[in-house]
């Protein structure tokens, strides 16, 4: 089996997955009908045909589109079918075994929809995928950085007063323009979140080398997303190796977002993930808003195998280092490694 193929058989963890953005197109279009939008089919359409837009625009037409589609969620149902349908989508391509899945509930604010009834919603929806497919789903509520802080505050007050086991951990998302949504404004919230158990990521893509600090000291991440900033400043880089934290990376996606205003993240040898996989940073793959973008945990294995020249034994590798990059228990990794290392015995036997 070549390397791509074996991307794709693998069985593959998946921790860097956004729900929004990884609502298919037909359960997009069913959600309309369904709800009685008044959005447009063309405005739907848009959303998965992001390369129609170009330089910077791209950037602002993507989270103008990710608008499009939360608006669409109008009940728990929806939210059900929404979990149920993108976790089905990867089993069928490249063999998900298990997701941890940012969900930002103020996109769904409109709604008006309980805090509850949206937990509701996507346990149901990771309860009817685990039934059919095996695969268990849980979530990480995601603030939203350009929102005020008070709403994070608001976001954790919930999930607190309304614990449930599948929400582990929080995360911190949007864009990275303006200074007030710094990582910096977010730090009482992650240390309260810290404080009651959660687990803590953060988006870290614009925001510059100095500012990895705030995210590993001041957030204390357990992972972080993207990260590609730390190659900036060799001392960072050094440190970002030495933490042993998880950086989740998305090849596609920053190719189709933002490869056309920054051509860097096009290209193999100026894409960052090369120089923090030279740097000794530990990688984990993952799909960020895999429907928009139209790619799979498989295929974002695959081009950072293809990319940089990975063999056989380091894709095999990089699969089994993914539950350790996971927010499960001990024994549930372990008992995932099991599994996973019965399955790669298999496949590399042919
Ligand atoms: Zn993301």
């Amino acid at each position: 089996m070549d390397v791509r193929d074996l991307c794709r058989a693998l069985p593959k963890v998946d921790v860097h997955c956004h729900l929004t953005g990884s609502i298919d197109r037909d359960t997009a279009v069913e959600l309309a009908r369904r709800n009685r939008s008044s959005t447009s089919r063309s405005a739907i359409e848009a959303a998965y045909d992001l390369e129609q837009y170009g330089g910077d625009a791209r950037e602002q037409a993507f989270f103008d589109a990710l608008a499009v589609l939360g608006a669409l969620v109008r009940t728990p149902r929806d939210l059900s079918d929404v979990v149920h349908g993108l976790v089905a989508h990867d089993v069928r391509a490249s063999n998900l075994r298990y997701l941890e899945l940012f969900v930002s509930p103020t996109a769904f604010a409109h709604t008006g929809m309980s805090f509850t009834q949206i937990q509701d919603g996507l346990i149901d929806g990771a309860r009817a995928a685990e039934d059919d497919f095996g695969v268990r789903t849980n979530f990480i509520a995601c603030v939203m950085r350009d929102e005020p802080v008070s709403y994070a505050e608001e976001m954790l007050d919930q999930l607190i007063a309304h614990r449930r086991e599948e929400f582990i951990g929080i995360g911190l998302d949007g864009p990275e323009f303006l200074d007030e949504h710094r990582p910096i404004h977010f730090a009482d919230v992650y240390r309260r979140a810290r404080r009651h158990g959660f687990k803590r990521t953060a988006h870290y893509v614009r925001y510059g080398a100095a500012e990895y600090s705030v995210y590993t000291e001041l957030l204390d991440c357990d992972r972080i997303d993207h990260g590609y900033p730390v190659i900036e400043d060799e001392p960072v880089l050094r440190r970002a190796a030495e933490s042993g934290i998880p950086f989740t990376v998305c090849p596609t996606i920053t190719r189709v977002v933002a490869g056309d205003a920054l051509p860097e993240y096009s290209r193999p040898e100026t894409h960052p993930i090369g120089a923090m996989l030279r740097g000794g940073v530990w990688i984990v793959p993952g799909t960020d808003d895999k429907s928009m973008v139209h790619t799979d945990i498989g295929t974002e294995y695959g081009v950072i195998a293809d990319w940089y020249g990975m063999s056989a034994d380091d894709v095999v590798q990089a699969s089994l280092d993914g539950i350790s990059a996971t927010w499960l228990d001990e024994s549930d990794k372990a008992s995932l490694r099991r599994e996973f290392e019965k399955e790669i015995n298999r496949l590399t036997a042919r």
